[in-house]
């Protein structure tokens, strides 16, 4: 049987395959290990091989899994967030990608400078426009992200998103693509405190695909895990 180790190391060489057919570098690419649901033994495999970045779609794990874990282990915030929870979750998540409304991102601008941080965040786009999906449609990015950066305690680094299920990864190239430009056009107009170097695109069905199209971060699962 396969182990932990032996996913990642396939993961890795395929996001190596990836950087090389699209002449980027490896070292571009953060590996996102998705954690979700997975018990704690699991992710101290993943971190024994290497594993440093951690996904998951639930405060309430974030809280029980990050104490446990070594002190270099990053979690990221990936699920949708409710404003009740950002209290709790913001001293351990290094990253939230999933903020997807004005009001979200007061909140945590709020709970960021009570703790005298500066949060730092993703902005989720629903660029297929998925019906059941959460984030703000493509057309709203612009203006949002130009309200959003007046928050003081909040430093946008990019965009999120999560693209649709399908059976042909190539079918979400241009969900990845769109992506991507829109991030090209919001670094153009060089607002304050929006940074835009991060695009986390890509799961396990199609991270090559992503990693093609310019992500950074890639967030991957059942990839490395087995299925949940
Ligand atoms: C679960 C999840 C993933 C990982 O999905 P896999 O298909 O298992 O790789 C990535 N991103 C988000 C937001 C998720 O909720």
């Amino acid at each position: 049987m396969n182990t932990i180790k032996d996913h990642l190391n396939e993961v890795r060489e395929n996001i190596r395959k990836a950087c090389e057919k699209s002449g980027r570098s490896p070292e571009e690419v953060t590996l996102i290990a998705v954690s979700k649901t997975k018990p704690l033994f699991m992710l101290e495999e993943a971190y024994e091989a290497g594993a440093r970045d951690f996904g998951e779609n639930k405060v309430q794990e974030i809280l029980e899994k990050c104490p446990r874990m070594p002190e270099d282990a990053r979690f990221h915030m990936i699920g949708h967030l409710q404003r009740n929870k950002v209290k709790q979750v913001l001293p351990h998540a290094v990253l939230i990608h999933s903020v997807d409304s004005l009001r979200l991102a007061e909140q945590i601008d709020q709970e960021a400078e009570k703790l005298g941080i500066t949060a730092k965040i993703l902005l989720e786009v629903n660029v297929a426009k998925e019906e059941s999906k959460f984030g703000m449609m493509p057309e709203e990015v612009p203006e949002m992200v130009e309200q959003i950066s007046a928050f003081s305690h909040l430093q946008i680094e990019g965009l999120m998103t999560i693209a649709p299920f399908v059976d042909d990864p190539e079918k979400n190239r241009p969900v990845f693509r769109k992506l991507y430009q829109l991030s090209v056009d919001i670094k153009k107009k060089n607002i304050d405190n929006v940074n835009m170097s991060v695009l986390s695109m890509g799961m396990t069905g199609d991270y090559q695909v992503a990693v093609e199209e310019g992500a950074t971060m890639i967030r991957v699962g059942t990839g490395i895990f087995g299925a949940r």
